[in-house]
Formats: structure tokens, sequence, C-alpha cells
């Protein structure tokens, strides 16, 4: 379904096309048609579905911006989350002026929020301990709320958040609506939804029985800066005549078509923004040849009817299990063998285990090719091509200017076959993309397990951790996992990409002013 179907707010509008969003994912087809009425709603969704957009956009419709007090308050289990979802909505709310999305968590300095809520905040994001505070307090004033969202319910009460959660919505004014977000429903969360929610309509994708077609599929840890890096590295590799690379978004596929072609790739985008005498034109190059490599967005590859689509890359993990099928169908067509690939960075992991387990499918993962492994297949594939010469050509002209080369000089015929195959390969100078290997430290998968030897006896929180992670290495404090404090070392899960980064950037970085050391956990 496109946002316009939705019938949205046309400043929203503009915003989800600068956003380069496309289509509404399942979810968002489903929930935003049934907020926007104001109604009470329970959506099953996860992570990676589109879901702060599902209740951000129907949230941000009903927000009026000449109001300036309190009207929306959204509850989630992190601070990570919390900044994440504020910088969405925020990026809804660009073309709505006069609308302030504030996030609010333990951790930050509570006078800075205070200051910032002084200047009249509509929505906000936060987490309940901290929302409570700010509500005793009377910095956060609840007369004009109209809504409240739980985002990720199911984790807010594994954190144990269920009695702020519920002293929350105690306090709201009678009339407000309340959106349940949760990847699980377990009892608390249906007791909650019993106790607080007023008729609500439950909303959740249905999995349709997905058929797989029997085709190798890969996935591969990456980091996201080093993305087409890893692309152009299987593209190397597997060198496919035809290919198809998927994106979430048109944006993406802008910008990595630009990239591909910067590398010299014969690389064409195709997506819902093009015209069709555009289209046509990509579609033609496809065809014939002259294009080797699409970059598409998953509408506008419903449309191309090419059969002999050798591999399949998914550039970003599709945001809904049944778009997995219909990417990967296009290859491995009229009894061809085909492969998929799937680049994933950090958490994406459970996105994509999702995708297995209700396809019932095997994807396996692989590590990234190596330099030495690209330079061996290329070398394999010239040496092929020149063994089918030898054998096809008469190669006796040249053999003779060989010999008259090769008479007074100091070096054998094997090392001018090398430098001629070097000649032949072109450019290997690709940047090392290597990490060293953690092996097993106990982290879930695709993380390794930390350990830094600062902890609770130090004055530390786990916010500090966080930030000091995020702030030395540059990675983004989202892709953090697991921390866990004792006394006097804490464990934190990083993604194994990033590992070597983060170790090296905290090599100089002090903690509540401490030298701290981080090292990969020892599992046994
Ligand atoms: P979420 O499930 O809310 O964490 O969203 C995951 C990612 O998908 C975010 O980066 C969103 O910006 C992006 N996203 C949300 N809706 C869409 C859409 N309709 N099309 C493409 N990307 C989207």
């Amino acid at each position: 379904m496109t946002f316009e179907e939705l019938c949205l707010d046309p400043r929203i509008l503009r915003a989800v096309t600068e956003m380069g969003f496309e289509q509404a994912s399942p979810i968002q087809a489903k929930s935003i048609p049934i907020a926007v009425e104001g109604r009470d709603m329970i959506g099953q969704a996860q992570t990676g579905t589109g879901k702060t957009a599902a209740f951000g956009i129907p949230l941000l419709q009903r927000v009026d911006p000449h109001n300036k007090k309190l009207q929306a308050i959204v509850l989630c289990p992190t601070r990570e989350l919390a900044i994440q979802s504020a910088d969405e909505v925020r990026r809804l709310a660009k073309f709505m002026h006069g609308i302030k999305v504030l996030p609010v968590y333990g951790g930050q300095e509570i006078s800075k929020q205070i200051r910032s809520l002084k200047g009249g905040v509509q929505v906000i994001i936060g987490t309940p301990g901290r929302v409570i505070d700010h509500i005793n307090r009377r910095t956060l004033k609840l007369e004009q709320v109209g809504a409240i969202v739980l985002d990720e319910a199911d984790e807010m009460l594994n954190m144990g958040f269920r009695e702020d959660i519920e002293t929350v919505l105690e306090r709201l004014p009678e009339e407000h609506q309340t959106l349940l977000f949760s990847a699980t429903m377990p009892k608390p969360i249906l007791e909650i939804a019993r106790n607080y929610l007023t008729n609500p309509e439950t909303v959740k994708v249905i999995k349709k029985e997905l058929t797989v077609p029997k085709i190798d599929q890969y996935y591969y840890e990456v980091n996201p800066r080093k993305k087409s890096e890893v692309l152009s590295r299987l593209l190397d590799m597997y060198d496919p005549e035809l290919s198809l690379v998927f994106c979430n978004t048109k944006r993406k596929v802008d910008e990595l078509v630009e990239d591909l072609k910067g590398r010299g790739y014969f690389a064409e985008g195709l997506h819902g923004d093009m015209k069709q005498s555009q289209r046509d034109r990509v579609m033609n190059g496809f065809r014939n040849g002259r294009t080797d490599i699409l970059v598409a967005t998953d509408v506008a590859a419903r449309g191309i009817d090419v059969d002999d689509v050798e591999a399949v890359f998914n550039y970003d993990v599709p945001q809904d299990d049944e778009y997995y099928v219909h990417r990967i169908g296009r290859t491995g067509r009229a009894g061809r063998s085909g492969r998929a690939f799937t680049l994933v960075v950090g958490r994406e992991i459970y996105k994509l285990k999702d995708i297995q387990r209700y396809c019932k499918t095997k994807i396996k993962r692989q590590p990234i090719p190596s330099m030495d492994d690209i330079t061996d297949i290329k070398a394999e594939k010239v040496l092929e091509k020149a063994g089918g010469l030898i054998e096809s050509e008469n190669l006796g002209k040249l053999i003779d200017i060989l010999e008259e080369h090769l008479d007074d000089k100091e070096y054998s015929s094997l090392e001018m076959a090398a430098a001629l195959l070097m000649i032949q390969m072109g450019d290997n100078g690709a940047p090392e993309l290597e990490k060293e290997d953690f092996g097993d430290t106990g982290a879930e998968p695709g993380m390794v397990r930390l350990f830094i030897n600062i902890g609770k006896k130090h004055r530390v929180r786990i916010g500090d951790i966080l930030g000091a992670i995020a702030g030395e290495s540059g990675m983004e404090g989202e892709l953090v996992g697991a921390i866990d404090m004792y006394d006097s070392y804490t464990f934190v899960e990083v993604p194994r990409e990033y590992a070597s980064e983060v170790i090296d950037a905290m090599k100089h970085a002090k903690i509540k002013g401490k030298q701290v050391n981080v090292e990969p956990a020892n599992h046994k």
C-alpha cells in the first residue's frame, strides 16, 4: 500500500517521500488507519518492521502544533530506543512546523531535560522511570495528553517497568488513546491490555505459507560503513552476469547506484519515482546486457520480468518475511541455479533469524571474502580463459615475441606470466576489511562480548559505559548489546564487525576519569 492511499497529512507525506519510503510496510498499512481514528490498538511487531512510523504517523496527525502542551507520550525500554525513535518521529514531523519531540531517559542530566521541556514539547519519548520522575516534579503535565504508546512492551516488562507503566497509565486523563506494540504477547501484556485498553483492535501481520525457492542463501555480518565494499567483493567473487540488488528505500537505491558506478560497475537503479520512459530505458539495458546490476526497491522490482538473474543481493535486510521470499525468488528461475546474499548489520541478525524461522529456510553465515579469496578467483577466471585460447588460437607469433623478449632478461617466463596476469586482473587495491576473529566470547550471535575493568564500585552507570563506547568508537549506541555490570568489572556486547574498532578506540578512553582496559571476554 502506498502512503497516499493511507490519506496522510500532506506534510507527513512530504517527509515520508524525503525519507525515501516507497510503500507502507505491512504493519504500517494495518495500524495507521486504525490509529488515526483515535482507537486503542495492540500491534504485534518487532524492530525492523517499520513500527516506529506505524505509531509515529498517527500520533503526529493527531497532535495540534498550536497547542504547546504535552499531548503524546511514548514509553520504551531503553535510552537508545528513545533516542532512535525520537529521531524517526522528528524526521516524520520535519514539515510540521511547531511540533517538538523530545527523548527523555535516565542517565542524562535531569536539569537539561527540564530546560528543554520548558520550551513546550508536544511529544515525549522516554523510559518509564524518568518519565515518572518528570511527572512527579510536575515538569511533565498530563492534563492534555491524548495518546500514549507502549513500545516494545514485552521488553519493558522484562526490564521490570510494569509498575512504572501502570502508574503512568493511571495518571492519564480519562479520555486518551493507547497503542501497545510488542513483539510477543505473554500473559502480563494481555493483562495490561485488558486493564488499560478500551475495545482494542489487534493488528498483526498474518504470515502466509511461504515457499522458498531451493537456492543457496548466505548472509554476511557487515559494518554499515563497509556495505558497498562488501557488495563489490561479492560481485567480484561470484561475477554474476546479471544481479539484482535490493534496498529498502528509494534514497538508498540512488546512493548505491552512484557508489557502484564510481567503482566501475555497470549498475542502474529502478524505483517508483522514475518516469515510465526512464524505467524502460533501464530495463532494456538490463535485458540486453548493457547493465549487469540492477538496484531496486521492492515495489519497483515487482514489474520486472527477467528470468536469468544469477544472484540476488539484499543490501538491506527486508522489512517483512514475504519481501525476502519475493526478492530471492527472482533468481534460480526456470531450473537455473541461483544464489541469494544478505548483508546484515548488528542486531538485524534477529530479523534474519525470524525470516529463517517463518520461511523454514536455511541462510548460511559466510565470512566476508578476503582480498586473497578475490585474487584467487580473479586469477582462476583469467587462467581459464587463457587455457581456452591456448586450445583454440594459434599463438605462434606471440610466443616468438616472448622468446625474443625474454632472451637476455633475468626473469623467467613464469614471472612474466604472473606479471601479465596481474595486468589482466586489473585493480586489486581494495581496502582491507578483515577483522580479527574473536572466537567464542560467550556473546549472542553476531556479537563479541568485551570485558571492561570498571564496575559498580567505581560509581559508573551503564549509561556512562554506553556513552563512552559510542562516543569513542563512533558506533551508534543502539548497536551496543547486553551490558552486565558487576562490582569491579563490566561485560558489554558489541557487533562483531565493530569489536576491533571499539577495543582500539577505548585504548585512550577514560570513564569517570579512570583509564580503562577493554579486551575480548574469555569464555570457557
Ligand atoms: P523500525 O521497525 O521502526 O525500527 O524501523 C526500521 C527502519 O525501517 C527504520 O530505519 C525506518 O526508517 C525504516 N522504515 C520504516 N518504514 C519504512 C518504509 N515504509 N519503507 C522503508 N523503510 C522504512
